[in-house]
């Protein structure tokens, strides 16, 4: 997302007699160039002056003051100048008041970094240093750091995220008062919680991060999640080197020596969805059986987890096995190749790929239909994958009788 198209409404609102700013992350990422991803507007017009100059608006947030404005097919947020009333529950000010003057409105904004505005002509309004801690790598907050974290302490994870994000320190009065605060965290709804330690695992330096948790306590409220930051913190940096956000957080628990079960209550903890949370235990699972006879990966072994486990965990998989710290380089490239040859070489993949069906099994051995058939299909499979096993109905046939006498023995 370029600044272009939204100058055009800040040219608008100009051309009526209104002041118009990018504000907030887009203004930090434009000085850092870094890809802009939300551009956000500030301006003294009131909500009812913007809907009236821009037609195409949805009234997303009328009452703090947000219009979300479309230019070109895309959304952008233009906020009227405000500052906030007493907070409440330690997340959102009871009410807004809106404001004339910009400053009031950068005030009340979270860290220097994120309180600068900049008009058409890349003229940039920064009453609180913002540019300065920029350029000496700092998050800072915004006046005084007890008070703001007090006001709200999602903000307390927000320094965590930004810091991990930019590789950037934690200034001293701002790492001390989060020290202090961070008990507060537990009235952050969790959802808010888990998208911000998502961006943070995400991020380029995930080490920063948990190492700043750990620092400051702030999961002191969940004892398995300080525990989880504080297992993982030395091996955290490699997160940054797999793909995928289950990947990462199995890397996580996994660094942190979490079994299945608790890697499951950590993913319940934070509400991830059924879907996550099995590709995250799923994950787990497979490092935890894989790990001590990894060092002799034989082709079977990738041949019996490619068929239970299928192709794209398997190569998922491998790609966190990449960057395990009892892996080496040398080995892992053969690893990979392992993989890919393992499964090219299966003339068969799934059951479903075989010549025979149940229903052929059961005519051909005369038996009901019971569990029997998974069973046997299941053998047959491994032996037509990995063992050589021709996939004819004949071969199939003789060598069902054999599982089925074994399985009913
Ligand atoms: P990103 O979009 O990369 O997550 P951002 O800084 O743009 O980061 P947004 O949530 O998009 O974050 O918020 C836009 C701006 O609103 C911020 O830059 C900041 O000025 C302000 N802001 C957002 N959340 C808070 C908060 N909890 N407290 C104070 N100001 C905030
Ligand atoms: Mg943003």
């Amino acid at each position: 997302m370029t600044l272009h198209l939204a100058s055009r409404i800040l040219e608008t609102l100009e051309q009526h007699g209104y002041e118009a700013y990018y504000v907030g992350g887009c203004v930090r990422d434009w000085l850092l160039s870094r890809p802009v991803h939300d551009i956000d507007i500030c301006t003294n017009a009131h909500p009812g002056d913007v809907i009236r100059l821009f037609p195409d608006h949805v009234p997303t947030g009328l009452k703090h003051g947000t219009v979300s404005v479309r230019i070109d097919g895309q959304f952008f947020e233009v906020t009227t100048y405000r500052t906030e009333g007493k907070y409440e529950d330690y997340r959102r000010p009871a009410e807004v008041q809106f404001v004339s003057e910009l400053k009031l409105d950068l005030a009340r904004r979270d860290f220097t970094m994120n309180a600068m505005a900049m008009n058409r002509e890349k003229e940039l309004q920064d009453p609180f240093g913002g540019r300065d801690d920029l350029a000496k790598k700092l998050v800072r907050a915004v006046g005084e750091p007890l008070e703001r974290f007090r006001e709200d302490a999602l903000r307390l994870l927000r320094c965590v995220r930004f810091a991990a994000q930019l590789g950037f320190s934690i200034e001293p009065h701002t790492l001390a008062a989060m020290q202090k605060t961070a008990p507060l965290l537990a009235h952050i709804a969790v959802e808010r919680v888990r998208e911000e330690l998502n961006k943070m695992l995400a991020s380029e330096s995930p080490h920063i991060g948990c190492a700043i948790i750990n620092e400051t306590g702030l999961c002191g409220y969940s004892p398995v999640l300080q525990r989880l930051f504080r297992d993982a913190a030395a091996e955290s940096w490699r997160v940054v080197h797999v793909q995928g956000l289950p990947q990462k957080w199995s890397l996580l628990l996994y660094a942190a020596r979490f079994p299945a079960e608790e890697s499951k209550a950590v993913c319940q903890l934070l509400k991830m969805s059924k879907r996550e949370t099995e590709a995250i235990v799923g994950f787990v699972e497979l490092l935890h059986r894989l790990q001590p006879r990894w060092d002799a990966p034989e082709p079977v072994e990738w041949g019996q987890l490619l068929l239970d486990a299928g192709w794209d965990t398997c190569e998922k998989l491998a790609g966190i096995l990449r960057v395990c710290w009892w892996n080496q380089q040398a080995q892992t490239h053969s690893m990979m190749q392992t993989l890919v040859e393992t499964y090219q070489a299966m003339p068969v993949r799934t059951i479903k790929e075989l010549a025979v069906t149940g229903l052929d099994l059961q005519v051909a051995l005369q038996k009901k239909a019971g569990e029997w058939i998974v069973h046997v299909l299941r053998a047959l499979l491994v032996q037509t994958a990995l063992h050589g096993l021709p996939n004819t109905p004949e071969a199939l046939i003789e060598a069902a009788k054999k599982e089925v006498a074994q399985y009913e023995h």
